[in-house]
């Protein structure tokens, strides 16, 4: 589910991970969201959406 963080920014919400929007090359519709552990923890988990919907993730956490 998409949410927004307490700051305004734009997070998905899937089970108990968070993803941060990815900045950057945001082409058109299609949005890359990235593990909000992805810095403090390099967790490389992430997930593709285009229109809101997601169309690829890579759920390999490495933290609970
Ligand atoms: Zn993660």
């Amino acid at each position: 589910m998409f949410v927004t963080s307490p700051r305004g920014h734009p997070m998905l919400v899937i089970g108990s991970y968070k993803y941060c929007l990815h900045r950057g090359k945001s082409a058109n519709l299609k949005k890359i969201w990235v593990c909000s552990r992805s810095g403090a923890r390099k967790c490389r988990a992430s997930v593709t959406t285009v229109e809101d919907q997601i169309v690829s993730s890579k759920n390999d956490h490495n933290h609970y």
